[in-house]
């Protein structure tokens, strides 16, 4: 049995550049989140034959794909990772409000006022797990008049350059 040639590093970076460093099957990547990439449980990425080697499938990139450890074992088992991101996610909510783990928690669901910044890394870590669904809430006169007739703003709520948004467990 003749040995395995490893993929030409220089073939295989212009795979993971022409993915995006994105798994093809799942959608999680180092690049979404680059802090993730020191933890051990941050999938790390392959490449993966469409045409098995084995069966005659060739290096060239057309016959490549980017996938996660996960995906491309089939191991589908990424439960560390989940908690993991979980736990940032906990951390990063109770930094925007204190009370919102506790809404979640006794409604199902919350409204929630945060800065940009905040919002953009919610929406990052939970494209990682998909843990839950959140719907924005226009941040317009409209928008504020609609949540404030629900009854969901009060008068003396500030949300200018703020994003407004619901947070709903899946
Ligand atoms: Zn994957």
């Amino acid at each position: 049995m003749t040995k395995r040639k490893a993929i030409p590093a220089k073939i295989r970076l212009k795979v993971l550049q022409r993915d995006n460093f994105t798994c093809q099957s799942c959608g999680k990547s180092p690049a979404l989140y680059p802090e993730l990439l020191g933890i051990d449980a941050f999938p790390k990425l392959e490449i993966d034959h469409f045409d098995p080697h084995s069966k005659g499938g060739s290096d060239e990139i057309d016959n490549l794909q980017t996938l996660c450890i996960f995906c491309n074992r089939g191991k589908g088992n990424d439960e560390t990772l989940n908690r993991t991101i979980q736990d940032k996610i906990s951390t990063l909510l109770d930094t925007i409000n204190p009370e919102i783990r506790k809404v979640i928690n006794s409604d199902g669901k919350a409204k929630i006022v945060a800065n940009d910044t905040d919002y953009q890394e919610l929406v990052r870590l939970n494209s990682l797990c998909n843990a839950f669904s959140i719907q924005v809430i226009p941040n317009t006169i409209f928008g504020y008049q609609a949540m404030y007739n629900a009854g969901i703003y009060t008068i003396n709520d500030n949300h200018a350059g703020k994003v407004n948004f619901v947070l709903t467990p899946i």
